[in-house]
């Protein structure tokens, strides 16, 4: 008996069944804007085929004005209802089903023609929306109808409305950013209109065996965000009005409390949905940092929800249903929630891929064709670089051997894996070792391979990483200094410490220094650091102490040469995260210094080209941070030997080295081999 009886099973909507409580949640992929519609197919299919029970496609604009930026796709013309249509086909012909999602960015709009119930700019967008007038408002609601039945024609099996998250319609309910006066603002039944009346309009648009999705806001997450009452009040009205299902949103996007980074702990939010059932009858799906099926699985036996969305974990693996259903589970890929090559690709305006998974999005263009000619491969580094190699080479049918020195796969992510808030690293090196295990890889660990050992493969990868940066700094041998290595393999440090270099390991370093037991795994812990409430208890869910973080282990100072802000170089989606919690920590930032020497009270240090402010942080432990460089030794070797050599990952280039870097490298290098 399969150990997902609740994840599996079947959900009657009466005119249709879901064959299962999976839902691939919305994620904007750019794949729609770049227009290449059998490419959109191909990803959506490959999911489709992979077992979920109901796919969400990306947002789809209603009109300009509400398209969350200009050249954001929708269903505008006949034109575009032929292509979405090659989705639709694609997805029914692997035997699933998909809604289209409708999304209002209101004033999230990144455009001069941005609208809202009224003209208050928000906080993360440089435009200021203008304010409806009723005839406005009737046109959006037009729209969005028109919208649905287009997806309709398109062969969608529904339509997902988009109330959440601080969109559109979210913003017409609470008084933040509703000021109106007319019957579209006010009281909570004329701010409430607007979204019930575009799913009442919906609804007696597309008939009734057309499944429509609400997503509703269920904790703001803002200030003056809605109550619980006025949740449950919307929810209610919002079945009345004939939607088949309501998804959990979780936090507008301007809230400053993280909802799905891999610092979040897992399933946080679950309760927030739980606390719903009931108030309905038609069915909940909860989401938000749930990326295993179990705990899907366990969401759903404890009756927190009917369903379950996950979104980037259909990015990290396809398979993810499939696998589960046929006891596979520990092949799926896992989603560490680091944002890396999904959000942040699509903030960067680049098309969105995984970081553990480079086909995603790329499905037409990096394909893994079984070999025709196995060759003998020896991979040297088993890092994310090697390991990705050494996986896809498996996989086409090539013989591999894995060097490492280390006795251990997984090279640096088991320095990351130690970070609180990192913990994802560790599924994910456990994830490698089951593959590496499953398709016979032969591993050569505890052992740094020679040039003899390589002489007689047919192919020879260097991935052996990188080494520590040395910074020249008068001192750095003293008693009191350690390697960012040496601390997080857990040497003993000192209750006042500088780090010398703010980059991404600089970061992880201080947050590992400052941090006690890791609130990413106690979620009771963690609501009260970011100052996470009920919302049955305080409006929006915010908690009126505001964060109480635990007190810092340590003392920490963190320093750059640069004259800029501390953490520019972090993820764009995470940065802030980042620089926030260390912010709670009273981690001092120091910006556009010069290091002049350390001694035994700590590191000397002055400003400027003129070296002037010559001053002391005192620090019993001095942690240097300070870049890295690439590993070549055994690549120099090979090449005076003449023995040919694939050099990848941090071995490679080490500046701006990062895990999707390595793992993209190495799985298009072995889909070639
Ligand atoms: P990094 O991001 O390049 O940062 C290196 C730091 O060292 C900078 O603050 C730099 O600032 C300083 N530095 C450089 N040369 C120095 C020198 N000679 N003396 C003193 N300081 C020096 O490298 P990293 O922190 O080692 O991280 C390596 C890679 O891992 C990065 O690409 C990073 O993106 C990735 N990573 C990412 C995350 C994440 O959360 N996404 C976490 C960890 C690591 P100044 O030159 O201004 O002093
Ligand atoms: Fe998940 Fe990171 Fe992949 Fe995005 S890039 S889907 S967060 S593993």
């Amino acid at each position: 008996m399969s150990e997902f009886l609740h994840l599996l099973a079947p959900l009657d909507l009466g005119f249709t069944t879901l064959k299962n409580r999976v839902l691939m949640g919305s994620m904007h992929t750019g794949l729609e804007e770049a227009g290449d519609w059998n490419r959109v197919a191909a990803f959506y299919a490959e999911r489709a085929a992979g077992g979920v029970g109901l796919i969400i496609t990306g947002g789809m604009a209603p009109n300009k004005e509400g398209a969350v930026l200009p050249g954001a796709a929708g269903l505008f013309s006949d034109k575009d209802i032929e292509n979405h249509r090659v989705v639709t086909d694609r997805v029914h012909g692997a035997g699933g089903k998909i809604a289209m999602q409708i999304l209002h960015a209101g004033r999230y709009a990144y455009s001069p023609d941005c609208v809202a119930p009224s003209a208050i700019k928000s906080p993360i967008s440089m435009f200021a929306p203008k304010e409806l007038d009723a005839a406005g408002i009737e046109k959006q609601i037009s729209d969005m109808v028109i919208s649905a039945t287009r997806a309709q024609k398109a062969g969608y099996d529904g339509v997902e409305i988009m109330g959440s998250e601080g969109y559109f319609l979210n913003q017409f309910l609470v008084t933040r950013t509703n000021k109106r006066t007319d019957e579209w603002g006010g009281s909570y039944e004329n701010r409430m209109r607007l979204p019930v009346e575009v799913v009442r309009r919906v609804r007696a648009a597309v008939g009734p065996d057309f499944i429509v999705i609400y997503r509703l806001s269920l904790i703001d997450l803002v200030p003056e965000g809605s109550t619980w009452q006025e949740v449950v009040q919307l929810a209610k009205a919002i079945e009345n009005a004939g939607a088949t299902i309501l998804n959990s949103g979780i936090g507008w996007h301007e809230a400053r409390i993280p909802t799905i980074a891999t610092s979040v702990p897992r399933r946080a939010f679950a309760w927030v949905t739980k606390r719903l059932m009931g108030e309905v009858s038609i069915p909940l799906i909860t989401s938000n940092r749930i990326n295993t099926p179990q705990v899907a699985e366990s969401v759903l036996a404890e009756g927190c929800a009917d369903m379950v969305s996950m979104a980037r974990p259909f990015l990290a693996d396809p398979q993810f249903v499939a696998k589960a259903a046929s006891g596979n589970a520990d092949a799926i890929a896992p989603c560490i929630a680091c944002n890396q090559a999904c959000l942040d690709h699509t903030f960067a305006m680049k098309l969105t891929t995984c970081l553990v998974n480079p086909r995603a999005c790329y499905e037409t263009e990096l394909v893994y064709t079984p070999t025709d000619n196995p060759k003998n491969i020896a991979i040297i580094g088993a890092g994310p670089a090697g390991l990705s190699t050494a996986i896809v080479a498996a996989e086409r049918g090539h013989n591999v051997t894995l060097f490492d020195g280390a006795n251990e796969l997984g090279g640096q992510l088991n320095l990351a894996k130690q970070v609180p808030g990192k913990e994802e690293f560790f599924d994910l090196v456990d994830w490698y070792q089951h593959q590496v295990n499953a398709l016979g890889i032969t591993q050569k660990l505890g052992k740094f391979a020679t040039a003899d050992d390589l002489a007689d493969f047919d192919e020879v990868v260097v991935a052996t990483g990188v080494s520590p940066r040395d910074p020249e700094i008068e001192g750095q041998d003293n008693a009191n200094v350690l390697s960012y290595i040496e601390v997080l393999q857990g040497a003993k440090v000192g209750k006042t410490v500088a780090i010398i270099g703010a980059g991404g390991i600089g970061f992880d370093v201080a947050e590992f220094l400052v941090t006690g037991d890791s609130p990413t795994v106690d979620l009771q812990a963690w609501k009260r650091e970011w100052g996470i409430a009920d919302p049955a208890e305080f409006r929006g869910g915010l908690s009126p102490d505001g964060p109480q973080p635990d007190k810092p282990e340590r003392e920490v100072t963190l320093l750059q040469r640069k004259q800029q802000k501390l953490g520019k170089t972090l993820g764009k989606t995470t940065g802030w995260i980042h620089r926030a919690a260390l912010n709670m920590k009273d981690v001092t930032m120091v910006a556009g210094v010069n290091y002049e020497r350390i001694t035994d009270e700590g590191l000397w240090v002055s400003d400027g080209e003129a070296r002037e402010n010559m001053r002391l942080i005192q620090a019993d432990t001095v942690v240097l941070c300070a870049g890295q460089v690439p590993e070549r030794s055994l690549a120099d070797v090979l090449e005076k030997r003449g023995i040919k050599c694939h050099v990848i990952g941090g071995a490679d280039v080490a500046s701006e080295l990062d895990a999707k870097r390595a793992i993209n490298q190495g799985s298009r290098l072995a889909a070639r081999l």
